[in-house]
């Protein structure tokens, strides 16, 4: 078992405000200098979108940015997002080839200079859309049914989303923190999909207030299903329902959606002194950085297996350690102690083969960040849209075409892989989106 102690002796001054810095206009030309614009562009077959690289950082080199701008969201939606949370370093830049000996061009960042500083609203293919006459309901309104949404829009469908919140954005609005993704940089976003024309209604759960056979009842000709895997997971052990126990959806929705961080709020959070986040991926660093900046408590995070085999972004994990967030690894939570509230949490070391050594580590507030699951509320309503064992919508895969096994239902995001990626959500959105005009308008056979 190994501890790490956080920078706790340094005096640090956490807020919500953004902490990665975006690129000022000089470092943005001499980061686009670095570009080599390959012809086999092996950086644009590492994005999940195909977005034009080259193509868009010679245009920042023109210091044309509306112009950069426009090639970036022929491919993708939300690029101010997409630059700030997407795994670059596991995606186009990985494939670039500038990293072969050395670094590689800082595409996201590049992508995010582009996003931040335009005046450009999204194209609707040069304004001339034909209207098709026919209405597509989108169900969830986080990143994959927003850019379904976007695509359909450019296609010539009416939208509309149905989102069970009463905010829209999904996980990019209630779990990614505002120190990541600034509320204001996400509004944009969400605001030129907008204004492209769909219309969103919030506060509906279908599955619940309305089923899929309503939406058809009701005009819609297709349905695009992109609710998420938004069930937390719980570890199963002893203690779990205990007072001052909560999953990470829960605490990073009351910072995000009911600012239980901000003081004139009466959103309901434990004044904890020590917390205890168990997990070890991104979520887990997002929660474990939230919790630091909320109380200034002391944050440990405790992780089943060593410090090489998080799965969480390393720069997160650096992040966390020079902010104060203490790690505990290998250890494996056994009971969570106390009597009418928590009181520590009980683990063995799991480094040592047969450990029957229990340690404590004190605590009086314990956020599990060890995943989530699909919500299964859809499939309750109907037995037409098969889902796997874990409650995933399955999909044709085998055509890439994102059909589900009821006719014009159509799924992808979470809900169809599991939890994933922004990109990988955004990118099923859009390609659902073609496929529905392919079957409605193409081969006509609504
Ligand atoms: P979601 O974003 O989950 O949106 C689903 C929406 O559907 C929600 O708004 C939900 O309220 C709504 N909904 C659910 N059921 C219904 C229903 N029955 N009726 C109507 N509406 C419904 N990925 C990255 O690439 N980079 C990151 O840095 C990153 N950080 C993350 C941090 C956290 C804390 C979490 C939890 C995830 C993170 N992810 C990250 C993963 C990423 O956010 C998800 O993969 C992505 O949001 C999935 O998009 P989606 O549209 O499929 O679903
Ligand atoms: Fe890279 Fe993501 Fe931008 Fe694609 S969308 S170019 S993967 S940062
Ligand atoms: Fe530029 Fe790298 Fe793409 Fe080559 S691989 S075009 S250097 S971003």
């Amino acid at each position: 078992m190994r501890k790490i102690l956080g920078n706790n002796s340094k005096n640090i001054d956490l807020n919500f405000d953004e902490v990665e810095k975006g690129f000022t206009k000089q470092e943005a030309i001499n980061e686009s200098k670095r570009c080599l614009s390959c012809k086999h562009k092996p950086c644009v077959s590492g994005c999940p979108v195909k977005i034009e690289i080259p193509e868009f950082i010679k245009e920042i080199l023109n210091d044309d940015i509306p112009s950069s701008y426009r090639i970036i969201t022929k491919y993708n939606l939300l690029p101010a997002i997409c630059g700030r949370v997407c795994p670059q370093k596991k995606q186009c830049q990985m494939r670039c080839v500038r990293g072969k000996k050395g670094r590689p061009v800082s595409i996201g960042k590049l992508e995010r200079y582009v996003a931040d500083n335009h005046n450009e609203e999204i194209c609707k293919e040069n304004g001339k859309v034909k209207s098709l006459g026919m209405k597509v309901a989108v169900v969830g309104s986080g990143p994959s049914g927003l850019v379904c949404a976007g695509e359909l829009l450019k296609l010539g469908f009416e939208v509309t989303i149905y989102e069970a919140l009463h905010k829209i954005g999904g996980v990019l609005t209630y779990g990614i923190p505002k120190f990541r993704l600034p509320q204001k940089i996400l509004e944009g976003e969400i605001e030129k999909i907008r204004r492209l024309g769909v219309n969103i209604v919030t506060n509906i759960v279908i599955g619940k207030t309305l089923s899929i056979d309503d939406l058809f009842e009701s005009g819609y000709r297709a349905v695009y299903i992109a609710c998420g895997a938004g069930l937390p997971k719980f570890m199963g052990i002893p203690g779990e329902k205990l007072p001052g126990v909560c999953c990470a959806n829960e605490f990073l929705t009351r910072i995000n959606l009911m600012y239980a961080n901000i003081d004139g709020y009466d959103t309901p959070m434990p004044k904890a002194k020590d917390i205890v986040v168990i997990g070890g991926g991104n979520v887990a660093m997002d929660v474990a950085r939230c919790a630091k900046r909320l109380k200034n408590s002391n944050v440990t995070v405790l992780y089943r297996r060593k410090e090489e085999d998080m799965p969480a972004r390393k720069e997160e994990v650096l992040h966390a350690k020079s902010e104060g967030i203490n790690f505990v690894f290998s250890g494996k939570p056994t009971k969570i102690v106390g009597d009418k509230k928590v009181e520590g949490i009980e683990y063995v070391d799991n480094s040592i083969p047969i450990s029957n050594l229990g340690n404590l580590l004190k605590c009086d507030f314990i956020i599990v960040a060890i995943g989530n699951m699909p919500n299964t509320i859809i499939k309750s309503t109907t037995d037409e849209i098969k889902c796997d064992f874990s409650g995933r919508i399955i999909v044709n895969n085998s055509e890439n075409d994102f059909r589900t096994s009821k006719k014009y239902v159509y799924a992808g995001g979470d809900i169809v892989t599991g939890a994933a990626t922004v990109i990988l959500a955004m990118s099923a959105g859009k390609k659902a989106a073609q496929q529905i005009y392919n079957d409605l308008i193409v081969c006509g056979d609504a």
